[in-house]
């Protein structure tokens, strides 16, 4: 066969490096998952809610006239965007958020337990893991989304990193010890690996008491994030935040939205970051999800499991420049199963065949 003329190579040429392209991931394309433990769909998407704040009894409220002035409005959308102004107004219009009941869309996971670790391995490896049945600290042998886009990525581990509040996710986020860069609970890290800021935080988080033992306080795991994204340039992080399920616990809904309106405050420093810096600026995919539901009635709304309708019922926001511009999405089906897949579909990787059982990605959500 005569050899093509090299006008005729060039489309060869152009195929071949797309494909190969296609294989390596969307060149500089980023991922940021950020879950925030236990908030309910009811409280993301109609901000203040009347069944739960209607008796201080049930709901822990100190101050109602305080809280009625910051977050009371007349409409679930002006609710909503009086707890996460940066959220609704900003990001919200850039992408697409699932699970509003009262547009028929629902977001569910698809484990039988409603409670963190396996929501959290859910949402990391794919699939609900039927051998992940109590929050202790133990090592799964399950593969994570993360531990995948490093290795096939070839990344340095610095740069698939997760920050979390609380401790156990030392455990959760990888398979095994090292598989990526973990920052979990009271965590230091090497001196070596520290900048000045992250210096300080590190020994401010120590004096700074949350409610438990086992997590510190979300603004550090927030701060210390930000630092690493800009030092490090990671291509994947997973941010976990902590305060809004201790403090539902606790039973303080006042205290929950505080939380809640502290974090999109968090989201708002995040995004003016993501854009002052070249590298994500433009190429930057948030995922925002939660591990689980929490119940529904006065009493019932600060806990959360198997005997408690309304844990398996969660929300997802997928924001960034591969996603429609939707908004709130009507009459959409989503499970948290399908989390993981997205997040490769964002980076640009396959979303299917990565792991033998894990779910495919949410339709339309990432457009390669
Ligand atoms: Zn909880």
């Amino acid at each position: 066969m005569p050899l093509p003329s090299f006008p005729r190579l060039l489309p060869l040429l152009a195929f071949a490096l797309s494909a190969r392209l296609g294989a390596q991931a969307t060149p500089d394309a980023r991922v940021i998952l950020i879950t925030f433990d236990g908030i309910r769909a009811a409280d993301f998407f109609g901000g203040l809610d009347t069944i739960v704040s209607a008796r201080e009894e049930d709901s822990g409220i100190y101050d109602l006239e305080r809280l009625r002035r910051d977050y009371w409005r007349a409409t679930p959308e002006a609710r909503r965007r009086a707890v996460m102004p940066f959220f609704w107004d900003s990001l919200a219009p850039r992408g697409m958020v699932f699970g509003d009941a009262t547009r028929g869309s629902t977001v569910r996971i698809t484990n039988p337990h409603g409670f963190s670790a396996p929501g959290y391995q859910e949402i990391l490896t794919g699939h609900a893991q039927p051998d992940v049945t109590s929050n202790d600290q133990r090592r799964y042998p399950h593969r994570t989304v993360l531990e995948h886009v490093r290795a096939t990525l070839a990344l340095p581990p610095e740069r698939v990193a997760a920050f979390t509040s609380w401790e156990n996710f030392r455990f959760y986020v990888a398979s095994r010890d090292g598989a990526i860069f973990v920052n979990a609970g009271y965590d230091s890290m090497p001196a070596a690996l520290q900048t000045p800021m992250m210096g300080r935080l590190l020994g401010l988080q120590t004096r700074a008491l949350a409610l438990w033992e086992g997590s510190r306080l979300d603004a550090f795991t927030g701060a210390l994030a930000l630092e690493w994204l800009r030092r490090y340039d990671p291509r994947v992080m997973y941010l976990a935040f902590n305060d809004t399920d201790d403090l539902a616990h606790n039973r303080r809904y006042d205290r929950v939205l505080d939380a809640l309106h502290a974090l999109d405050g968090f989201l708002r420093e995040l995004w003016q970051t993501v854009e002052s810096l070249p590298a994500y600026r433009g190429r930057t995919t948030l995922i925002l999800t939660t591990d689980h539901g929490r119940g529904h009635t006065p009493r019932d709304w600060t806990d959360h499991g198997e005997e408690v309708p309304g844990s398996e019922t969660i929300w997802l926001a997928v924001i960034g420049p591969r996603t429609p511009d939707r908004g709130v999405v009507a009459d959409a089906q989503v499970t948290q199963a399908s989390i993981a897949a997205t997040l490769l579909e964002c980076l640009g990787l396959p979303g299917t065949g990565w792991s033998p059982e894990s779910a495919p990605p949410v339709p339309g959500a990432c457009v390669r």
